[in-house]
């Protein structure tokens, strides 16, 4: 039998429901490789290894009796810390809630715990997922598996890295900007950013909210299509979501478009290299290539950092200390107080776009800056509908540059934000994007993205197949 910790969801499930092995045995095997690495790694804030093993046992009844079993009844998964989950501490990596207690479940957690898998704990991530490297987590950085001198990517960086050195069989993320598909890429695992309205935010803590959704980080993409599914489908609490009608492929052979405007300056050259290989190797094996062009697509970071900001100054006006987060022990007033909990509560990235947000949203710039980023998103929208009328998906680099060192660009929040180049234009307007990996560079994984229409997350799972084939 191979390593245990090398099986994927599809594999595990046929094994777990013949009974070969139970979810005891294999929650225990994860339980032990965290033990193992994630002292070098970093990839977990908590782990609650009694809840584990007894949702394990459960499991294993279910699986015994043959009673309402699914493919992911006693597969064990990691979840990012902004995602609530009852009784455990849900901080969103930042010190502001080091100690807060989430008192219900997010949907999406009910909806796994119905399908029967095993939480092991809550993974690392930027503070309040800002950031493109998990450097900024209160709680220390996690480290890439590939090379620990690197970053896995950010914010979700502690749910890829924990899936890619083997620490859970999947993970949730949180992408508001790319935050699951950079870190798969940087990785070398599967990520995917559904459709806006695809996935419940109910019980996530808010980042951006016209931008955030929740989804899967797994090993491959059949993994990552059953995640998806389990956790998809309209939310009577979350008012965003709506009725899942998926859209099939169409088409025998896949129509990939190239943006251009993918491939400017910023991209590292090595990057450029692998995906236009890859590319290449798609059209080989039968895909239709054709060059594209998204020429709203400069404007895409100017925007996002605008809206981003702007959303997250008033989604964190709530942390005062009052009702949530971190109370200071000074304070002679309520002004005082505000500036004390709030000023040691939040860290540097946080405060930075507090306060962008808040003055990009004050009375006299609210229509030159909010409101012309907004439009823009109509704008990017409308250029990727015109090429959807050619293509079924869209085609290219994840990242511009490779995995980077450590302390590379945390001390240049310009170079970090440009780090989300390719992966907020997805945001901005709502489409699914899907981050598969496409190649190495040295031993540094390298993602392949693709984008499609709304509700078309078939079609990127058809070309994330196309690409495994091509490269495993
Ligand atoms: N790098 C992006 C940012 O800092 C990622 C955000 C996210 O997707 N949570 O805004």
């Amino acid at each position: 039998m191979a390593d245990i910790l090398s099986y994927t969801i599809e594999e595990l499930s046929q094994k777990l429901a013949k009974q070969e092995i139970s979810s005891l045995e294999l929650t225990k095997a994860y339980l032990d490789s965290i033990k193992k690495q994630d002292k070098n790694i970093h990839a977990f804030l908590s782990v609650d290894e009694a809840l584990a093993l007894a949702d394990a046992k459960k499991a294993d009844t279910l699986l015994k009796d043959a009673k309402n079993i699914t493919k992911l009844t006693g597969i064990p998964y990691g979840v990012k810390d902004a995602i609530l989950v009852e009784g455990m501490v849900c901080s969103a990596g930042s010190k502001m809630l080091k100690d807060y207690i989430a008192p219900y479940d997010a949907t999406v957690i009910i909806k796994l715990k119905k399908a029967g898998a095993v939480i092991l704990g809550k993974t690392n991530m930027d503070e309040f997922g800002m950031g493109a490297s998990t450097e900024n987590s209160a709680f220390g950085v996690t480290k890439n598996p590939h090379d620990v001198t690197r970053v896995p990517g950010g914010s979700s960086g502690g749910s890829s890295a924990a899936v890619s050195a083997h620490e859970s069989v999947f993970a949730l993320g949180e992408d508001t900007g790319g935050s699951i598909r950079l870190p798969a890429s940087f990785c070398g695992v599967v990520g995917l950013k559904p459709t806006y309205g695809a996935v419940s935010r109910y019980g996530i803590i808010a980042f951006a909210s016209s931008l955030d959704q929740v989804g899967p980080i797994t090993k491959t993409v059949d993994d990552c299509k059953i995640v998806f599914q389990a956790i998809s489908g309209q939310d009577p609490m979350d008012s965003t979501t709506v009725e899942l009608k998926l859209k099939k492929p169409e088409r025998k052979k896949l129509r990939i478009g190239v943006p251009k405007e993918f491939f400017t300056k910023g991209l590292d050259k090595d990057v450029e290299k692998v995906i236009k290989d890859t590319i290449g190797k798609l059209g080989n094996k039968g895909a239709i290539i054709k060059e594209v062009s998204l020429p709203n697509l400069q404007y895409g970071l100017a925007a996002y950092y605008i809206i981003n900001m702007s959303e997250a100054s008033a989604n964190l006006a709530r942390y005062d200390g009052i009702r949530y987060g971190h109370r200071g022990k000074k304070a002679k007033n309520l002004r005082e107080m505000y500036e004390e909990n709030r000023g040691e509560g939040f860290g540097e990235e946080v405060k930075r776009r507090i306060m962008l947000g808040t003055y990009a949203l004050s009375a006299g710039y609210y229509d030159a800056y909010y409101l012309q980023a907004q439009k823009m998103r109509t704008l990017l929208l409308s250029d990727f509908e015109k090429v959807f009328k050619d293509v079924d998906v869209v085609a290219g680099p994840v990242s511009p540059v490779l995995p980077f060192k450590i302390g590379e660009r945390i001390g240049d929040p310009m170079s970090m934000y440009l780090v989300d180049a390719y992966t907020v234009p997805a945001n901005l307007t709502g489409l699914p994007a899907l981050s598969v990996p496409a190649g190495k560079v040295g031993k540094l994984p390298v993602g392949m993205q693709f984008i499609s229409g709304k509700f078309e997350e078939p079609t990127l799972f058809a070309a994330g197949k196309m690409l495994e084939k091509i490269y495993v």
